[in-house]
């Protein structure tokens, strides 16, 4: 449609327009022009949901399941993730009261964020992270105060980064670990300290846990929620997109003390109502039968993570080796390029789509993401061509 007025844009709201769109998806709609392009861009399984689980959802439709369900979610399901985190992680959440099932860790972040945020209250973000996080603080109305995390400490935040950044108004600490885009975890001992923190500071911390269940060489997800007297004060967020390939079923979750997720539910009840009751069944078997499918997808990573973490390493650049997650994040500075050029000049002269560290916060600079969430044969690719590149196109 032609706009024949000039002022839509100042007739929106200040809080839409304060957030500039995903640095992500410029990449993508240049890649989508070209041919033969290799993304590892897009931070999705490659792999389709395991039959299982999309039986269970076929199933449930033959049986006529297609009605709303409880705001919260179904009981079955909400009994589920309760078993899951009794057994996995020994924290013990109510069903009725300390569980909400949500269109996705999306939604369920914007429900916290919404629910406890007043205008002005300021979020503390380490950095690089997600790109939602501090966007979806600025649209809930708070102020995204951003705190690099460091590469030589494995991209790991410390209370000492954090305490340079508190003020009067901080109420929140939001951590993603396993980390996209860094691939970096958090220790039981790093966590701890970082727990100290939230406690000296009585902040809300809102833990983004969706890649728990995928961590490599032996590293255990430590669940911030599990540690000593974290459990009443933490918002912890996770869901089935990434651990079970379910990233099309839009379905997560959200635990924590009956007065937040009660809150949280008055938003989602209004807005949402419920999450869809396929992807709830879908969800229910993930649990319930899908511990062995989500072991194989694990393993299959870790084969592509250690053959993408030896190719960048060969080539010279710096690299963390990811612990967690689908993502690596070399450093790029000694090509001379800035994040962004690089990304856009590789697209152009090889045909390969990653996305510029910028786009996960300022301090991602000299870095680009790739997610090895794609076949061995893809990555073995893209990274000659890569190689292939940086031999021919240094600044
Ligand atoms: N949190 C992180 C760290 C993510 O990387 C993503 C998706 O890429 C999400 C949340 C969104 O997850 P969902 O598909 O459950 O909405």
């Amino acid at each position: 449609m032609k706009e024949t007025r000039t002022d839509w844009h100042d007739r929106l709201s200040a809080r839409v327009n304060a957030v500039a769109p995903s640095g992500i998806r410029k990449f993508f709609d240049i890649a989508a022009q070209m041919d033969d392009v290799i993304s590892l861009g897009v931070g999705e399984p490659d792999f389709v949901t395991p039959w299982p689980i999309r039986e269970a959802c076929v199933y449930g439709l033959e049986q006529g399941y297609t009605s709303y369900t409880a705001n919260r979610g179904l009981m079955e399901l909400r009994q589920e993730i309760a078993a899951m985190y009794a057994t996995r992680y020994h924290v013990d959440y109510t069903p009725d009261t300390d569980i909400l099932v949500t269109v996705g860790v999306s939604e369920a972040m914007d429900l916290a964020l919404r629910a406890i945020l007043e205008p002005g209250d300021e979020v503390l973000i380490p950095e690089p992270c997600y790109v939602s996080y501090a966007a979806c603080t600025t649209l809930a109305g708070g102020v995204a105060v951003p705190v690099p995390a460091k590469r030589e400490n494995e991209f790991r935040i410390t209370p000492e980064e954090l305490e340079g950044h508190v003020t009067d108004r901080t109420k929140v600490l939001l951590i993603g670990y396993p980390n996209n885009p860094t691939g970096a975890i958090m220790t039981r001992a790093d966590l701890e300290k970082i727990a100290d923190f939230a406690e000296k500071y009585d902040l809300i911390v809102i833990s983004d846990e969706i890649y728990g269940a995928l961590t490599y060489g032996g590293e255990e997800h430590v669940c911030f929620a599990a540690l000593p007297r974290m459990q009443e004060r933490t918002i912890l967020l996770n869901g089935f997109s990434k651990a079970y390939a379910m990233t099309g079923w839009r379905i997560g979750y959200a635990l924590g003390n009956p007065t937040i997720l009660a809150a949280m539910t008055k938003i989602h009840q209004y807005t949402m109502l419920c999450a869809p009751i396929t992807a709830q069944m879908g969800a229910m078997e993930a649990l319930r039968h899908g511990e062995k499918a989500r072991k194989k997808m694990l393993s299959e990573y870790d084969r592509r993570r250690r053959l993408i973490y030896d190719g960048f390493t060969k080539m010279g650049l710096d690299c963390f080796e990811p612990k967690g997650a689908f993502y690596i994040f070399p450093d790029i500075t000694s090509t001379g390029y800035t994040s962004d050029e690089f990304a856009e000049a590789l697209l152009q002269a090889e045909h390969v789509a990653l996305v510029p560290g910028t786009a996960f916060g300022a301090c991602g600079e000299g870095h680009v993401r790739c997610s090895y969430a794609t076949s061995i044969d893809q990555i073995s690719e893209a990274l000659a061509r890569i190689e292939n590149f940086i031999k021919n196109h240094k600044k």
